[in-house]
């Protein structure tokens, strides 16, 4: 079964927005079992997406398209599709009540726009919008299935979990794919390849193995593709078994598990709490950890101690020891996450004092240096790291690290 990807929207070419959307609804193609095997960005314009869309009619069986669908002016994809599928805008009184009670829960009073976005082509089958106001919509013809979501990502997802995944799964039959995720930190990709080559070597002839790398975290994918999804799952599952005992020192999760939501879980499990002291990551850490719904379980706070004097004065740290050792070393680390955890009370207190960039780095302690401490009652123990020159990158790998180190020892606690 072949599908195709149509984005729209002029921000999308001149690179001011990037197309994440093709990217979660290739994987949701892929997960029905779809060859996805074209996906093209076309700017607002009448021509170009008369032109995509019929090139498309004539190649694939499902063509998933977003953008172009707001109030404004420049969004003319209603209107085009009107046109390509010979058809007119009508009035649809059930989107016309939903975007009503929604401008009336957000206080805000309905105007010509948002009436506009009730009206809807007459042939099509409408996907009601609970995430926005514009509506997605579902077409056919000759053999093809179009479907048209705004461009807002949340919207567009919602509409393809609520009504488009469904219903392609329903109305296509083709091939099982069965995807599971195994995550990893803590190797480079070169050589956890290196590791696992026997591994890969032992698959079964219809698993595929993926390297995913971002930041440090590795996911590696494995697909399994046949016509017996039972079947796939257990296959999948021996091999998922296979990588723990390669591999256990590199896995902290399964399928869209972040090092955070790790943290949180062993936390939980083992009921215990949990305090940050950040000065190179200025807050991630922290930001992280709260991004998990329910982290006020385990977490108490943080203390974004980025002046020396801060460090001292909050956490405790002796000005004697930055004097001696420089902020960015391994005794001040281990002092501030001592001194958080006696601050905040908590089991456990991790600490980063590094040197980000692009400028503060010398000979011996270059940009990219970090020093971290976790510290728990049984003793503090710390790490270093050496990453890269660019500032943001290594907050991110910063915070990963820390957060690494964290989930080691809670799992040893
Ligand atoms: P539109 O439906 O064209 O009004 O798009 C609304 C907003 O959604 C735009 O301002 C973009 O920020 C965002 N957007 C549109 N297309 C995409 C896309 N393919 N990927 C990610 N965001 C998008
Ligand atoms: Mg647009």
């Amino acid at each position: 079964m072949k599908a195709e990807i149509i984005t729209i929207g002029d921000e999308l070419l001149i690179g001011q927005t990037v197309d994440t959307n093709s990217a979660w609804m290739g994987q949701a193609l892929s997960s029905l079992g779809f060859d996805i095997h074209r996906k093209t960005s076309v700017h607002d314009k009448r021509e170009d997406i008369l032109g995509i869309l019929s090139d498309a009619s004539s190649r694939s069986d499902v063509v998933l398209i977003t953008g172009g669908l707001g109030p404004t002016s420049d969004d003319i994809t209603k209107n085009t599709l009107c046109e390509f599928f010979n058809t007119k805008l009508v009035l649809d009184l059930r989107v016309l009540g939903m975007i009503e009670s929604m401008m009336s829960k957000r206080g805000f009073p309905m105007n010509e726009n948002n009436r506009k976005q009730a009206e809807v082509p007459e042939s099509c089958t409408v996907l009601t919008n609970a995430a926005g106001t514009a509506p997605g919509m579902w077409f056919e013809k000759n053999g093809t299935v179009f479907v048209s979501m705004p461009g807002v990502p949340s919207e567009m997802k919602y509409i393809m979990n609520e009504h488009v995944i469904p219903a392609l799964g329903k109305r296509f039959t083709s091939q099982v794919i069965v995807h599971k995720n195994i995550m990893t930190f803590g190797t480079p990709e070169a050589r956890l390849a290196e590791i696992l080559t026997d591994f890969e070597a032992g698959l079964p002839r219809c698993i595929k193995l993926a390297y995913l790398p971002s930041s440090g975290i590795i996911k590696l994918r494995l697909t399994a593709t046949g016509d017996n999804r039972e079947e796939l799952l257990k296959l999948t599952g021996e091999q998922v078994c296979k990588l723990y005992e390669t591999i256990p020192q590199f896995i902290y999760g399964e399928d869209e598990e972040t090092l955070e939501m790790a943290v949180g879980r062993l936390l939980r499990d083992k009921n215990l709490t949990l305090c940050t002291a950040e000065s190179c990551t200025g807050g991630n850490i922290s930001h992280k950890i709260t991004s998990v719904p329910g982290s006020s379980d385990y977490y108490r706070g943080s203390v974004i101690a980025y002046a020396n004097d801060i460090k001292t004065s909050v956490l405790g740290v002796d000005p004697i020891l930055i004097e001696r050792e420089g902020a960015v070393s391994e005794s001040v680390a281990a002092a501030m996450a001592e001194g958080a955890r006696n601050l905040m009370k908590t089991d456990f207190a991790v600490a980063t004092t590094g040197i980000a960039g692009p400028a503060g780095g010398t000979q011996l302690k270059p940009v990219g240096t970090i020093w971290i401490a976790v510290s728990r009652g049984s003793g503090t123990i710390t790490e270093k790291h050496a990453f890269t020159t660019d500032r943001v990158t290594n907050i991110t790998r910063f915070t990963y690290a820390a957060l690494n180190l964290l989930r080691k020892q809670i799992i040893s606690t």
